[in-house]
């Protein structure tokens, strides 16, 4: 397989390899890093359920991964996804209901998808840093709407010459949300919460990037900046791997046979879980449509009808936390690619977002998307209802993130009539939004608090108590501080000096 690079969709920065790509997170000129071409694959549908989820993994991000090393990318595997990292030999085991197919992303260390990216991202990190020879403090900067964060600190925990700064929204996270965060042990972490929403805490770290004081503090202690967040590249490419595995599974239970296209649900926000599934369709996983599933917060669904993305709008707090989100940077890097590799195009784009909080794409490329795309949403009360609905039907506990999925999939066949066999992603685990849940399935809460609910949750369901979770009500917070965005940089600044002794 030919070899490639990784550019800026902004076009305005030099080639690089994949660790490269890595360590920088976000390329110099605000653009997200990307492949300069899409590989395809090769693997063999009908044989994908024959090879296990941690050397599938291996066969993706070689690939993938230019300048990487083959033992480099084994390392990173076996010491990312180490036994007893995941509950399942699989990762991410698949429950079915008729053509539905929800592929559990939730048995990492915090219970949500993001826990298959982030168990790796440490690890290619240091394997890239040791093949670059390069020796610099790392400081991983994490903007979260409930789930990177915890994921985020889980990973990079006491690794070597990393700190990371998680900045969370300090209303509109779930209390267990806020839980893992607070109580994760690590002499390299720190957490802040910011007054404001999620959109505020992902342009802080954004404009820390580009800040040009920061910059050169940065050069005096000997560090730079990488980012955790799904504008690394290094988060992407992990993600395609469940979506094949998903597929081998789906051909070895008789689902579909090999070769037929499936659809994709997936819960979105910054579009980094449902790019990485467009990315496998690129690399050879038949799709016939990707649905993006959006909560109150719906500037994707309006995208997506009108091709204008529009971030003027309200903010919404709903019951799926991790989803409020109103600026969706992934799409950068999807209108790219359809776009043809337009870069002047993708600046000129960002740039209107900077300035006016929204662009539009042209007719054409409007039309492309609507072609492999369709997206809905679903507020709070219709997904409430999809939980309940859902398991008295069925028995099955979603969680709110995957309801919505659930419930713009039943629109999307309504008004559609297409009912291929849809892989969804369910994102969390129930136990991780237990009020949510627990009023969706049995109604009155009695005013038991999230912690409480999650017994009563397993007792009323006879789920078993994730084991990562038990007695949280007693873990002891570790982390208090709280900072408003415009002093973030001084925050930043002091975290990197007590990071130093
Ligand atoms: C992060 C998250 C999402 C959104 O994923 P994106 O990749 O940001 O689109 C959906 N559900 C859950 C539970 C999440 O944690």
């Amino acid at each position: 397989m030919n070899t490639f690079q990784f550019v800026s969709t902004r076009g305005d920065t030099q080639k690089v390899d994949a660790p490269q790509a890595v360590f920088q997170g976000l390329a110099p000129d605000g653009g997200l890093f990307v492949p300069e071409r899409l590989p395809n694959l090769g693997l063999d549908l009908a044989q994908i359920h024959k090879t296990s989820y941690r050397d599938l993994t291996r066969k993706i991000l070689k690939p993938w991964l230019p300048g990487y090393t083959s033992d480099a990318i084994d390392s990173v595997v076996s010491n990312g996804y180490g036994s007893g990292t995941f509950d399942y030999p699989e990762l991410t085991p698949i429950k079915s209901f008729g053509t539905r197919h929800f592929i559990e992303l939730f048995h990492g260390p915090t219970l949500a998808f993001k826990d298959l990216a982030l168990s790796l991202l440490p690890h290619l990190l240091v394997e890239g840093r040791h093949l670059m020879g390069i020796s610099k403090n790392t400081i991983i900067l994490a903007a979260t709407s409930g789930d990177t964060g915890s994921a985020a600190l889980t990973g990079f925990a006491n690794v070597p010459e990393t700190q990371i700064i998680v900045f969370y929204p300090n209303k509109g996270i779930s209390p267990i949300q806020k839980k893992q965060m607070t109580c994760q042990t690590g002499g390299n972490i720190f957490v802040c919460a910011v007054d404001g929403n999620f959109d505020d805490a992902q342009t802080l770290v954004k404009n820390l990037f580009s800040s040009e004081k920061m910059k050169a503090h940065l050069a005096e202690c000997n560090g730079s900046f990488s980012t955790a967040n799904s504008m690394n590249i290094g988060r992407l490419v992990p993600q395609m791997v469940y979506y094949f595995h998903a597929y081998g599974q789906l051909v070895k239970c008789g689902a579909i046979p090999a070769g037929t296209p499936v659809n994709i649900v997936v819960p979105s926000g910054n579009f980094g879980n449902i790019l990485a599934s467009w990315y496998a369709r690129e690399a050879g996983l038949p799709v016939n449509k990707f649905i993006a599933a959006s909560n109150k917060n719906r500037a994707l669904t309006d995208f997506f009808s009108t091709g204008t993305y529009d971030a003027n709008r309200d903010f919404h707090r709903t019951c799926s936390p991790s989803m409020d989100i109103l600026v969706s940077s992934n799409l950068e890097r999807l209108v790219y690619h359809l776009s043809g590799n337009d870069s002047k195009l993708i600046a000129k784009l960002m740039a209107d977002l900077k300035k006016n909080r929204r662009y539009e794409v042209p007719q054409e490329l409007k039309t492309i998307l609507q072609h492999d795309f369709s997206a809905g949403f679903a507020d709070d009360a219709e997904c409430c209802r999809e939980i309940g609905a859902y398991y008295e039907k069925t028995g099955y506990v979603m969680d709110p993130h995957t309801a919505v999925a659930s419930r713009v999939l039943s629109k999307y066949r309504e008004k559609t009539g297409d009912h291929t066999p849809a892989l969804i992603a369910a994102t969390a685990s129930p136990f991780k939004f237990t009020s949510t849940v627990f009023q969706a399935l049995f109604g009155d809460c009695g005013g038991k608090s999230d912690f409480e609910l999650i017994h009563e949750l397993s007792h009323q369901t006879g789920l078993k108590i994730p084991h990562q979770i038990d007695g949280i009500e007693k873990w002891r917070p570790l982390h208090s501080d709280l900072c408003h965005p415009t002093d973030a940089a001084k925050y930043v600044r002091n975290a990197i000096s007590r990071g130093e002794h």
